[in-house]
């Protein structure tokens, strides 16, 4: 479903950065979604709302020069989307991964407007990253890329400008030598990231937080169709941050998570994984998913990570990266009696795979709403810092579970109120649009 203007707007996108795929992706899917508000209030077009929304406010593109351990210097282009500032300051990760471009970095820019919109916190959307790969490289690699990175970014953040987090390839390591050299350069202790350490100034909780948030979500679809996580089985796509604490908190809730990934290959333990090894091979020792089933004797391993798709399960956690999931494994998915499908990672599925899952009505959690815990819990984080104080975890935990309640209420009610009950994509798409638009609509012409 679309209109004249949501058509313009996405074929002036197209014919301006042209070669974007997750972008156009991503945007179109947003705006398709829009249609029925579009039509409902004029003000929206009048005011070139769509046009200012996919228009980033700031991207800022930068080198970033680092020596190897072998003396030679290396390059790589550092950046930072400041997408959108109607609702907060700045607020979205970094991710250092080979992959990463304009295209990729502005897709998830984009999806964190609306994702922090839907949080109920006051944070604005925006993304970054780097094309370099953390894996393989030495800590001390690692530390002088990140200090490189800092170095220029320092002058574009603050703590009430923009607060940038983790992603994939940036954890706590990561997160830690960035916040030190920005420390070093500005000779300030602010809450500049978040995902800090806990010593110094990190929430607790938000390590678990998107991968437990996703689950949460995920609980309450299941829900509303009279079920629950109790003696399911799960297949988790992934085994990084999000992947992990998805499935730990799948388990405490009674599931069997029966498959993880990495981008390698797949993990097959009929006997439910063991989550301790899988913990400590990839938080610790920072070793492939295959050296899981050289330890774990009833586990077998498989080469390339979209197979996983093919275990029968009742539900699935797309945790790993963008379009990992596509029509075919979708139809598997179903096929095999999936019955509920929640996103960790962002835009998982294809835009086949969603209408496949949509037209089978299963429960499906788009990744805006569905792990959208991970930035709530920074948010909360942000208030931390500002307090100068330290929740318990019971405390940001509670916090963050009656967050993803809210957040499934919202686009629940959003997509009922639209005509489209039951689709949480349209839901979530319209009730995290409709704030910022309003919030822009008040800021005038800017
Ligand atoms: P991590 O780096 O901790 O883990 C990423 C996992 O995904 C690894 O197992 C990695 O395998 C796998 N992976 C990465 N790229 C690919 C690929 N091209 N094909 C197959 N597998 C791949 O990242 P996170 O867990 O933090 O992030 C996972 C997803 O969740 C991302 O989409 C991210 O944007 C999203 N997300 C993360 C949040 C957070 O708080 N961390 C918040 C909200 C969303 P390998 O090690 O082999 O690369």
């Amino acid at each position: 479903m679309s209109n004249q203007y949501v058509s313009r707007v996405v074929e002036t996108l197209k014919k301006r950065y042209p070669g974007e795929a997750e972008f156009h992706q991503a945007a179109t899917e947003v705006l398709d979604s829009l249609t029925p508000v579009i039509k409902k209030n004029k003000e929206i077009e009048q005011a070139g709302i769509l046009e200012r929304i996919t228009e980033p406010e700031r991207q800022i593109i930068f080198r970033v020069p680092w020596v190897d351990d072998s003396g030679k210097v290396q390059v790589n282009r550092g950046m930072r989307i400041q997408y959108n500032s109607a609702l907060g300051p700045y607020k979205g990760g970094i991710r250092f991964h080979p992959s990463v471009n304009t295209s990729i970095i502005k897709f998830l820019g984009f999806e964190q407007i609306f994702k922090n919109s839907l949080t109920g916190l006051m944070m604005g959307g925006g993304k970054g990253g780097a094309d370099f790969d953390p894996k393989g490289k030495s800590d001390n690699e690692v530390m002088r890329f990140c200090q490189s990175f800092m170095t220029e970014l320092y002058r574009h953040i603050d703590a009430d400008t923009d607060v940038p987090a983790g992603d994939i390839g940036v954890g706590a390591r990561e997160i830690g030598y960035m916040f030190g050299q920005y420390k070093r350069i500005k000779n300030i202790y602010h809450g500049i990231l978040t995902g800090k350490g806990l010593l110094y100034g990190g929430s607790l909780a938000r390590t678990e937080a998107t991968g437990y948030g996703c689950v949460y979500f995920c609980e309450e679809m299941l829900k509303d169709r009279k079920s629950s996580f109790e003696k399911k089985n799960v297949v988790v796509s992934g085994s990084g941050n999000v992947a992990i604490y998805a499935a730990q908190k799948a388990m405490s809730l009674g599931a069997k998570v029966i498959a993880m990934s990495d981008s390698s290959g797949y993990v097959y333990d009929a006997n439910g994984i063991k989550l301790d090894v899988v913990k400590r091979l990839k938080e610790v020792e920072r070793k492939r998913i295959s050296e899981y089933a050289k330890e774990v004797k009833s586990a077998k391993f498989k080469d390339g990570c979209s197979g996983i798709w093919t275990i029968p399960c009742d539900i699935a956690l797309p945790s790993a990266t963008q379009n990992e999931l596509d029509e075919k494994a979708a139809q598997t998915l179903i096929k095999n009696g999936c019955v509920a499908v929640a996103e960790g990672a962002n835009m998982p599925s294809t835009p086949e795979a969603v209408k496949v899952f949509l037209d089978a009505k299963i429960a499906y959690g788009p990744g805006k709403a569905a792990n959208a815990g991970g930035v709530a819990t920074s948010g909360l984080e942000m208030a931390q810092n500002s307090q100068r104080l330290s929740w318990t975890f019971d405390e940001v935990d509670t916090k963050l579970h009656q967050i993803m309640v809210n957040i499934h209420e919202t686009a629940k009610n959003a997509a009922k109120e639209y005509n489209t009950p039951g689709n949480l994509v349209n839901g979530a798409n319209i009730a995290g649009f409709l704030k910022v638009a309003k919030a822009m609509i008040a800021h005038g012409v800017v």
